[in-house]
């Protein structure tokens, strides 16, 4: 049910261009009350822009953007910023040095509330730092500073929250605490929020669904598992996860689709959307593999198994598993095995498909990580 502070975000055919550049070209989003959703996407892909053309700070040159039952942005519409009710938390979290931590949290509130409202005392009770109310911001630690101007972005409860990069600043062990923190009171507040970030884990710990963003378009919407075990194109595929492709052959479809690969034949549980051609027999696919998906072994005579045969181009360990770049039939594939290296450069060994979502797409798979 949609309350009084969550409200349903939708986007639909958001365009805009800078000096003639297409930055967003047709941007559609449909955010449930409530929920987060991540905007993940490599640099300069639009999402910082389409975060500031939903909070009103840049006027869209096309679309419609609605939050609740209000048209925000649209035809002979535009609501200005600080009428939308939309809270912005950007990547500094930057609180004012000069005021305590009540007044930072009242500062966009009316000014009859500014010093003392109950609005700070509730926001201020939501991140637990009631206690610190009369605290200056420099004797605050950075995760504490954080929920204050979580709480300042709450204060004037708004509909919808926008979050851009919210923890690039911090170093890794600090971002890993604060976002499982905020995660937590995201959800306790209950406030429909979108948060940008180029980080894939952070993406898939802290969204409910992941938006996934590649010049200037969503490219695929989805549970984060969505959208790693079936990723709607290649680039995708390669976009949220360490992704190799080889070339696979339909040899079934019914009663279930099957592919043949240089492993053997493989259970496909639903092919790829992106071309339709490729779930008809006899057709000629590219077959998603994740480097956990394969497992290396030593070479045997008697091992019955479907596998090809490979030899070791690279090792990689890292201290709780190992990635063998494995070449095989042209192809360099990426295997991971838990534990320290049990195999050289060099080595001969067999690559055998072990489980896993099989994907295929039809056509040449491109992805970003080759
Ligand atoms: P990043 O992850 O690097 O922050 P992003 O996906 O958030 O990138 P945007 O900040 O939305 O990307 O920028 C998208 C493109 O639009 C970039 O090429 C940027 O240079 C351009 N751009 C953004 N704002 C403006 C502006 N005000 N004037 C001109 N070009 C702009």
């Amino acid at each position: 049910m949609e309350t009084e502070q969550s409200a349903r975000v939708e986007v639909a055919g958001v365009t805009k261009s800078f000096s003639g550049e297409a930055v967003l070209r047709g941007v559609n989003l449909d955010v449930e009350p409530g929920s987060t959703v991540a905007l993940l996407g490599p640099s300069g892909c639009g999402k910082t822009t389409l975060l500031r053309v939903i909070a009103g700070l840049e006027p869209a040159d096309d679309g419609v953007v609605v939050v609740g039952d209000r048209v925000l942005t649209g035809p002979g519409v535009f609501v200005p910023p600080e009428e939308r009710r939309v809270g912005l938390v950007f990547q500094d979290w930057a609180l004012f040095p000069h005021l305590n931590v009540a007044r930072n949290v009242g500062f966009g509130l009316p000014r009859s509330e500014r010093r003392s409202s109950p609005r700070i005392d509730e926001a201020l009770h939501l991140v637990g730092m009631e206690e610190f109310a009369d605290r200056m911001p420099d004797t605050l630690s950075g995760g504490q500073q954080q929920r204050v101007a979580l709480a300042r972005a709450v204060a004037p409860r708004p509909r919808v929250l926008l979050l851009d990069e919210p923890f690039s600043n911090l170093d890794a062990t600090m971002r890993v605490r604060v976002r499982n923190e905020i995660h937590e009171l995201l959800h306790l507040l209950g406030i429909t929020s979108i948060f940008v970030t180029h980080d894939q884990d952070e993406a898939f710990v802290l969204g409910d669904r992941v938006a996934v963003v590649n010049a200037g378009a969503i490219v695929q919407t989805g549970s984060p598992e969505e959208i790693y075990e079936r990723p709607s194109t290649p680039w995708v595929a390669g976009f949220v996860g360490a992704a190799d492709f080889v070339t696979g052959q339909i040899s079934s479809t019914a009663p279930a689709i099957e592919v043949t690969t240089m492993f053997g034949r493989l259970p496909v549980p639903s092919p790829g959307t992106d071309d339709a051609t490729g779930t008809a027999v006899g057709s000629m696919v590219s077959v998603l593999v994740r480097p956990e998906h394969l497992r290396v072994s030593v070479p045997d005579a008697t091992d019955n198994a479907p596998h090809a045969p490979g030899v070791v181009r690279a090792v990689e360990y890292v201290g709780r598993d190992t990635v063998y770049a494995v070449e095989s039939a042209g192809a360099v594939l990426r295997a991971r095995a838990l534990g320290p290296p049990l195999f050289a450069v060099g080595d001969p060994v067999l690559i055998h498909h072990h489980g896993g979502p099989v994907r295929v797409f039809g056509g040449s798979a491109e992805s970003p990580t080759g």
